[in-house]
């Protein structure tokens, strides 16, 4: 029988995993092995993907890779259970010898040596919470496995002379997606004196797994047991003394939210780094395994590459797994010969052959094996969590059949009623007052002293207008990005991708691209830096240029200038209107590549979902804060100088004489040599071209500079204008900031090339809408 003819609520063992390559890989890693219960919880609404439990947590796969799993009746658990009572029995000394003894070599390092520190764990196990506590800084945390797409270093709070790097969150040392990479070669080729390995003591079997792993790297080590105040909170707890000495690291408890045993953590971390305490030696190859044949492969194959490892500065224990999984490249960077690559092959046929499973599963049957013995011996689990009967009730209306979709685009359209209705419209009248009041006082106080006229017209119609207009946006952005940052840290985006997988699958992408384009809706920067969480470069690339179709939030101040100057009784309408306009372009660019660009398959969608959480009020507080000072400094950098340039350039001739009427100005005359081009679309105003590629700096700049322009005079564009200005304003090339982003992840040639097809694409809607608005 396969996985995927399970129905909810029913459970089965796992017998064979199929398939193949990293995806395969993927599935031994988050601990779908030979052997492991597992529960169907339920269905996506539309039928696809599934939601499992296993290993205590939830994992969701598509149907379609579940029938590569082979499962059998629930009735050999009981087997299993047995087998694994008389095993808790057979190691009873195991953690009596007393406290472990780690293996320093009892010099510190010299004094100023500086002590790096890498912060690894899996992905949604409070790396970046605990980083903050470290560093103080404050990083961006999520409630989504991959908030941090980017390493992150900082100085540990009164240890100047250390620096911890917060690394992208891996489930195993075999990257899946490109951010997985870049942690894992942190690790191997960055050589940190130590490593702060966290591990969610809720979850945790699936934690250890790469806790196992990051043990073979012999690097000095702590495990910092997070989350423990909700396994405490639950009637949990584990015997740190018992799993230190299994383990061989030093093991603190913590909790990385509260701000519970850090300083513990921090004594540790140093402590180990500056006397490079490296792990116990062990065998992680218990005897269980049917006679032992991965424990004697192992070890055959250390020996056989030992010198190998050593003049590649490679550990050897992590060789030696890896090449019995099967890495080519590492073979060559042993530089092994051909007769050693025999040996090696032979050595893996038999294993394979006593064991009864093929080489990856009986590397990570090997390691949840031992995790098994660790956790029976250490830890005692919680009956029940009552963060997970949460998350369950919450669950069965937010991902239920009916309720799911419903709910999402309910959801959505609160927040945005929320945050471009209610709540931003009220502070945003209040900013606007305050600019007003400081705009009047300085206009007084400078025709007390007799400021020049053309000055005060700079500072006037220029600064307060245009800025001064775009700071007033500043409510409406922040109070988006609150609610965004409310959906995410709190796991329900998370559960969007889960719902939404099967749609997104129709326009070639996965249920895991929503993220970014949810994210989108805030800012396309960091919307482009969180596709580095998907595992394929083709599904990276097509969620990349469908990013910028999700109207960002500094396009809002356009929206609002032009709605309230010409159409200020369908305010909602149209910004709706808009906001729909940029996701159907987005889903028709996405058929089109579908077709074209990238043809082909999406990733498959292998993903946790974490339980829902309360998001913490100082994260949240930290985030706007972050949020509003960016947008200032844009606001008071790019956007002012941006202002002053257009005001000069509109103001003199290109003999630098003051000019009376802006027609013969400089400004004037260099549009106007696009003018011709925007003609067609009824944008084929010097001004309105000016605004525009001031807009390519700062998409807030259209407004500041078009008022700085246009002054009184904007009505006279009419209605049909202000709607193909939307339009093309909505669409056209995203700013400079985002091209930035887009070329650090694509290249250079996938930048221009979007911002060339955006602006094509802004041009034929623009065209439309006018004929449209021609013909009523
Ligand atoms: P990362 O993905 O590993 O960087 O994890 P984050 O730092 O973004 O945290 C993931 C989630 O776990 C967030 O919702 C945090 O608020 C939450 N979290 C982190 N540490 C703790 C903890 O010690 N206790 C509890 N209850 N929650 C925590
Ligand atoms: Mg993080």
């Amino acid at each position: 029988m396969q996985l995927n003819a399970l129905h909810p609520g029913q459970s089965a063992v796992i017998e064979a995993v199929g398939g193949e390559g990293a995806l395969r890989q993927h599935f031994l890693d988050m601990g779908v092995i030979p052997g492991t219960e597992v529960t169907v919880i339920k269905l996506a609404p539309m039928g696809d993907p599934m939601e499992l439990r296993i290993h205590g947590y939830e994992l969701t796969l598509r149907l379609a890779d579940a029938e590569q799993i082979e499962i059998s009746p629930v009735s050999r658990k009981a087997a299993d259970e047995e087998k694994k009572a008389q095993r808790s029995q057979e190691h009873p000394g195991l953690g009596e010898e007393g406290r472990f003894h780690p293996r320093g070599s009892g010099d510190p390092l010299p004094d100023g040596t500086r002590l790096t520190f890498a912060l690894v764990g899996n992905q949604n196990s409070g790396k970046t919470t605990l980083f903050n506590q470290l560093t103080g800084s404050n990083q961006h945390v999520g409630n989504f496995p991959g908030v941090t797409v980017d390493r992150k270093d900082g100085v540990i709070r009164g240890h100047s002379d250390t620096l911890v790097t917060d690394l992208p969150g891996i489930y195993s040392m075999s990257p899946y997606s490109s951010e997985e990479l870049v942690s894992r070669d942190f690790v191997l080729r960055e050589h940190p004196k130590a490593i702060i390995n966290i591990v969610d003591a809720t979850n945790i079997e699936r934690n250890l797994y790469l806790t196992m792993q990051l043990l073979e790297m012999n690097i000095p080590m702590v495990v910092a047991l997070n989350m423990m105040d909700e396994l405490r909170g639950n009637g949990g707890t584990v015997d740190v003394n018992v799993m230190e000495a299994m383990l061989g690291v030093p093991v603190v408890p913590i909790s990385a939210a509260k701000n519970e045993g850090v300083d513990e953590l921090i004594r540790h971390a140093i402590h180990v780094a500056k006397y490079q305490e490296k792990p116990v030696e062990q065998d992680f190859c218990g005897i269980e395994d049917h006679g032992g044949a991965v424990h004697r492969a192992l070890h055959a194959v250390s020996v056989l590459i030992q010198d190998h490892a050593e003049r590649a500065r490679l550990p050897v224990r992590f060789s030696a797994s890896k090449l019995i999984v099967g890495d080519p490249l590492l073979a060559d960077q042993l530089e092994l010969d051909e007769n050693e690559r025999e040996t090696l092959d032979h050595l893996v046929l038999q294993m394979e052959k006593e064991r009864g499973m093929d080489r990856s599963a009986s590397i990570a049957d090997m390691r949840f094996a031992f995790i098994r013995k660790v956790c029976d011996a250490s830890v005692i689990k919680p009956k029940e969590s009552k963060e997970r009967i949460r998350s369950e009730k919450i669950d069965r209306i937010l991902t239920g059949k009916h309720t799911a979709i419903p709910l999402f685009i309910l959801i959505m359209a609160l927040v945005f009623f929320l945050t471009f209705f209610l709540i931003g419209p009220f502070f945003q009248d209040l900013l606007e007052g305050g600019i007003d009041m400081l705009k009047t006082g300085v206009q007084k106080g400078m025709e007390a002293v007799n400021v020049n006229d053309r000055i005060q017209s700079l500072v006037l119609d220029g600064i307060f207008e245009g800025v001064g207009t775009v700071v007033s946006f500043l409510p409406i952005i922040v109070i988006l990005f609150f609610f965004l940052s409310l959906l995410e840290d709190s796991g329900y985006v998370a559960r969007v991708a889960f719902v939404m997988d099967k749609l997104l699958r129709r326009i070639g992408l996965s249920g895991r691209s929503i993220v970014p384009m949810l994210i989108g809706f805030g800012c396309t920067v960091p919307a482009v830096m969180s596709t580095r969480t998907l595992p394929s470069d083709r599904d990276r690339r097509m969620t990349i240029l469908l990013t910028p179709f999700m109207s960002c939030t500094a396009k809002m101040p356009i929206y609002g200038f032009f709605v309230s100057a010409f159409f200020p009784q369908y305010g909602w309408l149209i910004i709706t209107a808009l906001y729909l306009l940029g996701i159907l372009t987005g889903i028709a660019a996405a058929f089109l590549f579908k077709n074209t660009l990238f043809k082909g398959e999406a990733v498959p969608f292998v993903m946790e979902l974490p339980n829902y959480r309360f998001p913490s009020p100082r994260n949240v507080a930290q985030l706007l804060w972050e949020k509003s000072k960016d947008f200032l400094h844009r606001a008071f950098s790019v956007i002012l100088i941006a202002t002053i340039v257009v005001w000069f350039l509109k103001s003199f001739d290109f003999r630098l004489n003051l000019v009376t009427d802006s027609h013969e100005s400089i400004l004037a005359a260099v549009a106007g040599l696009l003018v011709p081009i925007m003609t067609p679309v009824g944008l084929g105003d010097w001004r309105i071209v000016t605004s525009l590629i001031s807009g390519f700096m700062a998409k807030e700049s259209v407004v500041s500079v078009m008022e700085t322009l246009f002054g009184g005079g904007l009505a006279a564009l009419g209605s049909v204008t202000a709607a193909s200005m939307l339009a093309f304003s909505l669409l056209y090339t995203p700013c400079v900031a985002a091209i930035a982003a887009i070329r650090r992840e694509l290249g250079r040639k996938w930048a221009l090339g979007v911002v060339l097809w955006q602006c094509a694409i802004a041009w034929v809607a623009a065209l439309i809408i006018r004929l449209i608005g021609l013909i009523f």
